[in-house]
Parts: C-alpha cells; sequence; structure tokens
C-alpha cells in the first residue's frame, strides 16, 4: 500500500472548499487545501446573497451571528415589479435573505478552517491527477512553478467553473450559455430607493439593487440592445443607462468601488463522483445568477460530503461505497432543481415576445395569489425546502431538514457545532440504531427532549438532516 501526505486534498479555496475543508478538519481528519491564489489576494464580491438555510448551516459552525453582523437583511423581496416574495414566514429563526459580499462568508470559513488545523498551500495549482485503488496523486506547480505531487485518499474538486479536477476525471460539463453581456457593480447611491431588493424590467432590459447595509448597492443589469464579449470595458455610464431604462432612474449611482461585466451558462457535470475524487460547488454545476443561489448550493454540497468522508475515514460507515455515492445521490438532483429554478427566473426576466410576457404574469399573479405556491417557492430558493430521499434501511423522516428544535442540552444546531451526529432521546433512554444505518457513529453529542411525554428517538447527521428516527 502506497504512503499518502494527507487524508484529504481539497483543490480550491473559495467558499466550498473551505466549509468543507473545515469540517474534515474540526472531526480531526488531515486535510490540505490547495489554492491557485496567493495567499491575501480574495475572491471578487461576488455572491451577495446568503440564504436561509445556508446560515442554519453557518450557525451549526457558529458563524451565523458574526456573519450577520457583516451585512443587512432582507424580509422581502419583489421581483418583475408584481411577484412579492415574503421570507417572513419561513420556519426558521433566519426568516430572511443576508445581503453581504461573498469575501465577508469566505473570510469567517477561512479563519474556521485555520483554527481547525487545515494546511494551507496558497499559490499552487493543480495541473494533473491519477487514482487507483488506495488513493488520488494530483500533479501541482507551487508560486514559482516547481512541480510537486501529493497523495491523498480522498481528493475534492472545489475549483469553481473552470474546475480542473474535472477536466482531468475527463467529465464533460454539458449545458448552455443562458445570458450574456450582465454588467454589475457596487455603488453608492443619492437617493435611497423605495423597494430595498427589486428586480425590474420590460424584457428587452431589466435590473436590480440590493442594499449592503453600510451605504453600499449591488447592482446588476442588463439590456438586449448592447450584448458584447465579457472582455469589452464596461464604466458606470453604461450601468446608469441601463438601471433608468429598466428601473426609471440610476438613483443617482456613484463612486463604484467595483464593476464587471460577466456572462452566465447553466452547466451541470454528470457524476459528482469517480473513484475517489468529487466535485463540489461551481465545479459541480453553474447557473444564472438569478436567485442567488449558487455559493448557497456549493456550500450545503460541502456541508452534504464532509460528513460522509469523516465517517468512511473513521470506519464508521458498513458500506463506505454506498456512504459515498450517497452524495451524488442527495446533491445532483438538487443541483439540477437550482439550475431549472434559476433558469426560470432568468428567462422570465428577459420575456418579451407577447406570449413570454404573459407567461410571466400569469406566473406572478399565480404567485401571489396562492399563498401555499409562494411558500413553496420561498422555501425552495431558502433551502429550507430540499430534503433527500430516505436512506435505505432507515425510512421516513430520514432526509429530512431537522428544524432547530430547542432541547434541555440547548438548540439542536447549537449542539450540532461539534461537528457530529446528534442523538436526541428521552432522558434516560439508549435507542439502538438499526444495523442497516448507512452509519453507526462512533461519536455522538447527546441531547434529551425538554418534554418528558416525548418518546421519540431522532438521529441528526452532522448537515441537519434526519438520519434515523423511532417513534
Ligand atoms: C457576479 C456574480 C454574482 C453572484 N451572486 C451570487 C449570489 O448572490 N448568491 C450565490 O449563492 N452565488 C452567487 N454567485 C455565484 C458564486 O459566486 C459562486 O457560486 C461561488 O463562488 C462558488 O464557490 P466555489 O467555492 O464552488 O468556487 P469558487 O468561488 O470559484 O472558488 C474556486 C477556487 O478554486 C481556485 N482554483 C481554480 N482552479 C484551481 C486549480 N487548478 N488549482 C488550485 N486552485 C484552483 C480558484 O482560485 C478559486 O479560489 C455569483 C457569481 C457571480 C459571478
Amino acid at each position: 500500500m502506497s504512503t499518502t501526505d494527507t487524508d484529504v486534498l481539497v483543490i480550491g479555496a473559495g467558499p466550498t472548499g473551505l466549509l468543507l475543508a473545515g469540517d474534515l478538519a474540526t472531526a480531526g481528519i488531515d486535510v490540505t487545501l490547495v489554492e491557485r491564489r496567493p495567499h491575501g489576494l480574495g475572491n471578487m464580491t461576488r455572491a451577495f446573497g446568503v440564504h436561509a438555510r445556508t446560515l442554519e448551516q453557518l450557525d451549526a459552525r457558529g458563524l451565523a451571528d458574526e456573519l450577520l453582523a457583516t451585512g443587512t437583511t432582507l424580509a422581502t423581496a419583489r421581483l418583475f415589479g408584481r411577484l412579492d416574495l415574503d421570507m417572513t414566514r419561513l420556519p426558521t429563526r433566519f426568516n430572511h435573505l443576508l445581503v453581504t459580499p461573498q469575501y465577508e462568508v469566505e473570510r469567517l470559513l477561512e479563519r474556521r478552517a485555520v483554527a481547525a488545523g487545515v494546511t494551507f498551500r496558497y499559490g499552487t495549482e493543480l495541473r494533473g491527477l491519477r487514482q487507483d485503488a488506495d488513493g488520488a496523486t494530483a500533479e501541482l506547480t507551487d508560486a514559482d512553478g516547481t512541480p510537486l505531487t501529493l497523495r491523498a485518499r480522498h481528493l475534492v474538486g472545489a475549483d469553481g467553473v473552470r474546475s480542473s479536477v474535472r477536466t482531468a476525471l475527463g467529465l464533460p460539463f454539458p449545458g448552455r450559455s443562458v445570458i450574456r453581456s450582465i454588467v454589475l457593480a457596487d455603488v453608492r447611491l443619492a437617493e435611497e430607493p423605495a423597494d430595498s431588493f427589486s428586480v425590474s424590467g420590460s424584457g428587452d432590459t431589466f435590473a436590480f439593487l440590493a442594499p449592503f447595509g453600510d451605504g453600499w448597492y449591488r447592482v446588476m443589469g442588463w439590456t438586449r440592445t448592447r450584448q458584447v464579449a465579457d472582455s469589452e470595458p464596461v464604466d458606470l455610464d453604461e450601468v446608469r443607462e441601463i438601471a433608468r431604462l429598466a428601473l426609471g432612474t440610476d438613483y443617482g449611482m456613484h463612486d463604484a468601488r467595483w464593476i464587471s461585466r460577466f456572462h452566465s451558462d447553466e452547466r451541470q457535470a454528470p457524476a459528482y463522483r469517480v473513484g475517489r475524487a468529487f466535485l463540489a460547488g461551481d465545479a459541480a454545476h453553474v447557473h444564472s445568477p438569478a436567485g442567488g443561489q449558487g455559493m448557497n448550493t456549493g456550500l450545503q454540497d460541502a456541508a452534504n460530503l464532509s460528513w460522509r468522508l469523516t465517517a468512511v475515514l473513521r470506519g464508521e460507515a458498513p458500506d463506505p461505497e454506498a456512504l459515498l455515492d450517497g452524495y451524488q445521490s442527495e446533491r445532483h438532483p438538487v443541483g439540477a432543481m437550482v439550475l431549472r429554478s434559476s433558469g426560470t427566473i432568468v428567462r422570465l426576466a428577459m420575456a418579451h415576445t407577447p406570449l413570454t410576457r404573459a407567461a410571466r404574469s400569469l406566473a406572478a399573479r399565480f404567485l401571489n395569489a396562492v399563498p401555499p405556491a409562494s411558500a413553496r417557492a420561498m422555501s425552495m430558493i431558502s433551502g429550507l425546502g430540499v430534503s433527500y430521499a430516505p436512506a435505505p434501511g432507515t425510512g421516513r423522516p430520514s432526509g429530512r431538514r431537522a428544524p432547530d428544535v430547542h432541547l434541555r442540552e440547548g438548540r439542536l444546531y447549537e449542539l450540532l457545532r461539534q461537528g457530529e451526529f446528534v442523538l436526541i432521546a428521552p432522558e434516560g433512554a439508549a435507542p439502538t440504531l438499526p444495523a442497516t444505518a448507512p452509519v453507526t457513529p462512533k461519536h455522538l453529542v447527546r441531547a434529551t427532549w425538554p418534554d418528558p411525554s416525548k418518546k421519540a428517538a431522532v438521529l441528526v447527521r452532522p448537515d441537519g438532516y434526519v438520519h434515523w428516527a423511532r417513534h
């Protein structure tokens, strides 16, 4: 058997790789995180919306309250001038959207990963990858171009949309381009908009504004009449003009700290696992920024994969192959759903034929008039509505999101901060897991119902989903 340098090699220190590496190291797994960028050079602002389920995942890592302090929360959003999305009724303590720059999420996740003992190798790039029965060997170059190899028992490509891991695995990235020449800027405004978050436009043009809460606003805009390559220069005048076309005013935008032009594709890798290698985040799926789902979906991928790798490396999974395959079977359908929902929002925003505009108006009227339908839409966009099929041998409600119940020992999501399974049972009970359960965790956090009449036993996975329950 060949020797390994590390248990898990994570490629890419974006939000996905940072959360995954931090989880593994918190559980005592040896992790190396390789990042092409030099240390200290952050990613751009990019994502700015953190949804409720992501905040719950961050709460389960003790980071949500600190992140909330970096931005502003929005309880409602308005799409297409008439569709109101209400987050106040989401069944969570985070019944809102947090607007904060992506680098704030990365800053907290990096600090946690460092504290947990992740070995960081900045300025190091993956060039190639080989696998055998015992592990994966990564071919890398360091900052001065010197080649080096690292061997790991498992490797995760969290290396973004142009993933070298995906290429090295020979996986295609099928899909298509959805929208091009979107302009983005972080600006200050002379005049405050009436709606704090609204997407408006005619179908030939659209724009939206979202406040970061510290005087800066994110503006995104698009117009059918100016379709150019990403490399074409963009300035504040162009952003202002699109805002005037779409919103009727540019609110006196000034002092842009960041302006960019980009295009958006809808693509998904057919497999998230090939042998000992995995894909997560943008490396596995990419879609339009409508709905603000990219970073959120990547963080949920990472949360789903980390406990599986931990259980396999600790020898807690009776069938390690099945447990690792569960990552694909749970997360691939979620990626496909996000592609569909974000694609629908962007196509409705771009609707310009009488037929497509009528469809948009009908969809908005339907969602406004049928509260259960709009609640369902909000539940899926926020990530709270995502649930998985029951794992073999466990039965319902296995796979469902565990709500943040109050227990004698504290809130469930506080107890999950130890990074382990949480077993909730009546006082004095010692429930035994069925032999068919996909994981029989050796490390458990035990908790008791505050209500002594409650007789159920529930085992909650480290990512906040029910693993097994007995009533
Ligand atoms: C304009 C814009 C707005 C967006 N808005 C939102 C939003 O509101 N909400 C939302 O959820 N998402 C949004 N997104 C998407 C979000 O930014 C991405 O989904 C998110 O960054 C993906 O995280 P990741 O960690 O998977 O990949 P990335 O953030 O792309 O990180 C990948 C990392 O891998 C490194 N890397 C790449 N190749 C190699 C290699 N060969 N070797 C070593 N390192 C490598 C890169 O340097 C990078 O640091 C937006 C994106 C854009 C462009």
